[in-house]
């Protein structure tokens, strides 16, 4: 598809109320992805802003970091590296706990999928607290890797992940805010 840069991606992502439960506004980038060319621009997007780093590799997170993580990929000539839920990957894992509002979560990586040296962007569809990816780049610390940046589809400034990351010395892009 022909590049856009005029499409409004803003307007191609579906905000519903309460999901998944009270006081929570969730920004639901399926019906961005439905339509063709705003799958398309926002994949463009994003892998222009990661080529800027010169990645070696893609990590993304789970689940929707996977849909955007994956066509940049292969869009950047990129091999993906997926960051999982605990106990979804099969062979021998490296985890990280993270705090959420209420609890603990847990996040697993491949050993030996990314190793020393590699410099990565990590991806997810949309930056909130920054927990998720802060843990992702506690992940890429512990195996010795080299975190470029960090690129989401959607910011939600008010939640202070930005400043986080910024905080940790991570940069940031993001397409939407
Ligand atoms: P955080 O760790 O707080 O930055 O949250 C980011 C993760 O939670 C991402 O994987 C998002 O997909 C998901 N998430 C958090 N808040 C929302 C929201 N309001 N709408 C959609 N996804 C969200």
């Amino acid at each position: 598809l022909p590049p856009r840069p005029d499409l409004d991606l803003a307007a191609l992502v579906r905000t519903i109320p309460d999901f998944p439960k009270p006081g929570i506004q969730f920004r639901d980038i399926t019906t961005l992805i439905a339509d063709a060319a705003g799958f398309a621009e926002s994949v463009r997007r994003m892998s222009a802003r990661a080529a800027v780093y010169r990645p070696d590799l893609i990590v993304a997170v789970e689940a929707r970091g996977f849909l955007f993580g994956a066509a940049m990929a292969t869009a950047m000539g990129l091999g993906l590296v997926p960051v999982r839920k605990a106990g979804k990957l099969p062979g021998v894992t490296i985890g990280v706990d993270y705090e959420l509002e209420y609890g603990v979560d847990r996040l697993e990586l491949h050993e030996g999928a990314v190793v020393v040296g590699h410099r990565v962007v990590l991806i997810d569809d949309l930056l909130a607290t920054g927990g998720t990816i802060l843990a992702t780049a506690r992940l890429m610390k512990q195996v010795g890797a080299e975190v470029a940046a960090a690129l989401f589809v959607i910011d939600l400034p008010d939640l202070g992940g930005s400043q986080r990351l910024a905080d940790a010395g991570i940069a940031c892009e993001t397409l939407i805010a």
